[in-house]
């Protein structure tokens, strides 16, 4: 059986019984800050389980599903794993069947074991089933159900049977379906089987039926809830009768194409099997994080992709690959996946360019690092050591992302250690650092969300502000579900804000947009008692199951809980940002068609008066594409054209060719965003309803922000005007001031340009009269001293940049010949210093050593080469003695 088959088999297997299917969400979980990447197929659904308002609507009791999951990072990470393991992957996909409060136990694993045994034919006798040690009802369920024996229905321990989505929440016992890979051998104990990886384990079955509270009491579940996962690789695997997840059709593709580009073949050296491994793994990892729009970075998601990435460079460079190599082997996986997963063929380019660039990077990281380990060792052999130390080590490994292997290895070669425990320190003290402030933010959100909600149920709030900026209804629009103010910096619970007070207002429905999509949240105000009352909206927030939080500081009146306000965005304000809005989707529109289709927005703020937007490129933009895209927008903006909101389903949108942010987790029903003929967009922002409104788009600026990452920062409406207007009052200035206002501005441009170079002149002219001057009088033999028969001369010249103090020094030392030169200068407050010596007398003289003994005279330090020193000070007042005692710190170096 294929494994496009098993996925299939298993989803119909289950509508079938009326689940309703799901498309996997991406790998980065929407609205739940706390987890990284999407680690089971449970997570999307996560809300519902929970029983959340949000989702009370859309829910249906049954779901089934094929998710893609990443575990590398928190409770769940096989990275380590990953390479030696036949059956542990860092990406992988689990299938899926979700009972919300609907079937349990039995029905759970009454199907599972159909679809086992019947669908896809597994034998019985290699079958096995654990549960949780004090179960006895899925134990008998299991007796009952299936026709396995008792001796093969195993009672597990709480690590292994027992799941729990947190500290505190749903949990309950589960119980794991097992396979034993070599049947027609002589049966073993079941941890030795287990850990051997003979008895796999493929599917799980989590009876979710309690809720744990705080003080870790289980509560009984009104509705208890079923969770299932079954791993995709390892069904595959056994069904396709191979003892290793790699030998499968998802995998062997992937590992051929790699030994191939190493000119080598899977199978004939354990070692570089492994290397093998790791990278076929880790490109299924990378390409999908890239498809949902993670994108390398040096913190949070990106951080972990760039690991994983380079991880699989190193692996690389075992197998011998100098150049980059990683991003060949995209097209491989796209053939095995790109039939179901469509957003691979969208992004390939773009994640082509993306691996191919972070390779670069990385492999001259490596180069770069390695010439720094090496000049780090040559510094310090000469001191007689032979261990290189761990906070320098540290750095190299943290801020250059060296990888510690290959430091260890360069060290190896010198015959020099690594400070191991020094290293580990810098290490662990880093984390307690980065651990305390992501825990301080989350903590603030999460005791905010706690305490405005509590534990009883709110209902998402209803945004009605698409169409409208105000609720002014006289009896009151909207009313007053829960409030908060802040004690000591922690949010508060309260029934009443009174004046003067700030804190957080929940309202049942609101015309007040809260952030999201890049989007700045509205403000405004909220009022009551016929305006006697007054609050101003500073900012609206929304949480993940849709409720709004108003952030307000009561101006007049008092505000009460169940009371009914009226309510008023800062409507010039909001239509400055649906400007900025549409004209954003305008600008990704254009980038697109002047810079093609591997652009892809990575990131976007859309505030009233401006909008930035990221998007992925290789490159900077060249003046000319930037005109283009600007005029492309301006063009769109002139022809007026409405915009058309409508809502649709998903599968529609994207039919129409809406561009969809990978990496957002969208509905069923989904709002698109439409300027006919330039640009559709999923969006849930606002916007204006004709281009026109836009009046002028211009970009500021364009620069790049990480690699392969660009950002345009640009204004439109009123903010482009008076930008307009400003640098034109600058430009008149300028003019005025270098008196060339008359004449048309090629005219202006070329008397400017004829002032520069009249300005270079004069510099030139400058300098050469100094140097006259200095060098003109160089045969004067009253200030040259001799001392021991070595030419000395001191002079003091008049004041010149450090590059023309060198060359005066040099060009007087080439007239003595064979002498010792030091001129010195000085202005209000500074002093500088050149020392120059002739090649022939370095060995008994060195210039870095005079300037070290005169530099302190004028209150300051410096030194340099044998032949050649410079140094600052503080004291003009001093330069003569200093020049003074030259003839006696040549004579000291002369007696040394
Ligand atoms: P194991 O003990 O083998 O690591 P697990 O107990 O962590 O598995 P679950 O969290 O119960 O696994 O996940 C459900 C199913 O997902 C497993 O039965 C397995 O088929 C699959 N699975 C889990 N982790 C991985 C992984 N790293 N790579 C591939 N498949 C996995
Ligand atoms: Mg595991």
């Amino acid at each position: 059986m294929k494994s496009a088959d098993i996925r299939r088999s298993f989803v119909e297997y289950f509508q079938g019984r009326g689940h309703r299917a799901f498309p996997s969400a991406p790998l980065v979980p929407q609205g739940d800050p706390t987890l990284l990447f999407t680690n089971a197929g449970m997570v999307p659904f996560k809300d519902w389980f929970l029983g959340n308002a949000k989702t009370a609507s859309s829910r249906t009791p049954r779901a089934v599903s094929v998710q893609k999951c990443l575990r590398v990072s928190g409770k769940h990470n096989d990275l380590e794993n990953v390479g030696p393991s036949p059956r542990h992957h860092t990406f992988f996909e689990m299938l899926g069947n979700f009972s919300f409060g609907d079937y349990f136990k039995e029905e759970a694993i009454r199907a599972a074991w159909e679809l086992v045994t019947q669908v896809w034919g597994l034998p019985v006798d290699h079958l096995s089933a654990t549960v949780y040690e004090e179960d006895d009802e899925a134990l008998d369920l299991w007796l009952k159900l299936s026709t396995l024996p008792a001796g093969r229905v195993h009672r597990r321990g709480k690590a292994d049977n027992f799941w729990a989505m947190g500290e505190t929440g749903p949990c309950g016992p589960c119980s794991e379906i097992f396979v034993d890979l070599h049947p027609d051998r002589p049966a073993v104990g079941w941890d030795e089987g287990t850990e051997s990886g003979r008895y796999l384990e493929i599917w799980n079955l989590v009876f979710m039926q309690y809720e744990r509270d705080e003080a870790g009491v289980l509560h009984p579940l009104p509705n208890p809830s079923i969770d299932t996962g079954a791993g995709l690789e390892r069904v595959s695997a056994v069904l396709q009768g191979v003892d290793s997840n790699y030998e499968t059709d998802l995998f062997r593709p992937l590992l051929d194409a790699a030994a191939d580009l190493a000119k080598m073949k899977y199978g004939e050296d354990a070692e570089k099997d492994v290397s093998l491994r790791v990278i076929a793994d880790h490109l299924r990892a990378v390409t999908f994080l890239l498809a949902d729009g993670v994108i390398p970075g040096n913190e949070g998601r990106g951080y972990v992709l760039r690991r994983i990435l380079r991880r699989a460079v190193r692996h690389g460079m075992r197998l011998g690959f100098e150049e980059p190599f990683f991003h060949k082997l995209v097209p491989a996986l796209g053939e095995i996946m790109g039939q179901h997963y469509l957003e691979l063929a969208a992004t390939r380019q773009a994640s082509v360019s993306t691996i191919r660039t972070e390779e670069e990077k990385f492999l001259s990281t490596v180069a770069n690092g390695a010439r720094q380990v090496q000049e780090e060792i040559e510094r310090l052999r000469p001191e007689g050591r032979t261990e290189l130390p761990g906070a320098m080590v540290f750095r190299l490994y943290d801020t250059y992302g060296l990888p510690l292997e290959v430091i260890r290895e360069i060290a190896e070669e010198e015959r020099f250690r690594i400070d191991e425990a020094g290293f580990g320190e810098a290490m662990q003290s880093q984390r307690e650092q980065s651990r305390k402030a992501t825990a301080e933010v989350q903590n603030r959100m999460a005791a905010l969300r706690e305490v405005v909600r509590g534990h009883a149920e709110l209902a998402e709030t209803r945004f009605e502000g698409y169409d409208r900026t105000e609720m002014l209804e006289a009896n009151g629009a909207a009313e007053v579900v829960r409030l908060a103010t802040w004690k000591d910096g922690a949010p508060e619970r309260v029934s009443s804000i009174s004046q003067g007070q700030s804190g957080v207002v929940i309202l049942d429905q609101t015309v007040f947009y809260a952030e999201s999509g890049g989007q700045v949240g509205d403000t405004g105000y909220l009022l009551w008692d016929g305006a006697g009352g007054r609050a101003r909206v500073v900012d609206t927030q929304k949480d993940a199951s849709g409720v709004y939080f108003h952030f307000v500081e009561v101006e007049q009146g008092t505000l009460t809980r169940h009371m009914r306000v009226q309510l008023k965005v800062d409507h010039e304000v909001r239509l400055s940002t649906q400007r900025n809005h549409t004209a954003t989707h305008l600008l990704h529109a254009a980038l697109r068609l002047v810079l093609g289709k591997s652009v892809r927005q990575a990131g976007s703020l859309v505030a009233p008066d401006r909008l930035r937007f990221d998007f992925t490129y290789h490159r900077g933009m060249f003046r000319q594409e930037m005109e283009q895209v600007e005029d492309m927008v301006n063009e769109w903006v002139r022809r007026a054209v409405a915009t058309e909101l409508v809502w649709r389903s998903y599968q529609e949108a994207i039919a129409a060719g809406a561009m969809a942010l990978f990496g957002e987790k969208y509905g069923e029903r989904v709002r698109t965003v439409n300027v006919p003929g330039f640009s559709l967009e999923l969006c849930g922002g606002c916007h204006v309803r004709n281009t026109g409104e836009i009046g002028l788009f211009l970009i500021d600026t364009e620069r790049g922000v990480a690699s392969g990452v660009r950002r345009i920062e640009a204004v439109t409406g009123a903010y482009a005007t008076s930008e307009v207007r400003q640098q034109r009052a600058a430009y008149q200035e300028l003019v005025t001031r270098l008196g060339i206002r008359s004449g048309d501005y090629d005219q202006q441009l070329q008397r400017a340009e004829q002032i520069r170079q009249r300005q270079d002149e004069l510099e030139q002219e400058m300098r050469k009269l100094r140097m006259q001057l200095v060098s003109g009088a160089a045969a004067d033999p009253q200030e040259e001293r001799l001392v021991d028969g070595i030419r000395v001369l001191a002079r003091e010249v008049p004041p010149a940049p450090a590059n023309e103090m060198r060359d005066m020094a040099d060009s007087l030392r080439s007239k003595l010949g064979s002498g010792v030169v030091v001129i010195g200068s000085r202005s209000e407050d500074n002093v500088s210093l050149v020392a120059a010596v002739t090649k022939d007398l370095t060995p008994r003289i060195k210039a870095g050593e005079l300037v070290k003994r005169l530099s302190p005279i004028v209150g300051g330090g410096g030194g340099g080469r044998p032949d050649f020193a410079q140094a600052g000070g503080k004291q003009p007042e001093n330069l003569p003695a200093a020049l003074a005692a030259v003839e006696d710190a040549v004579r000291e170096q002369l007696a040394r």
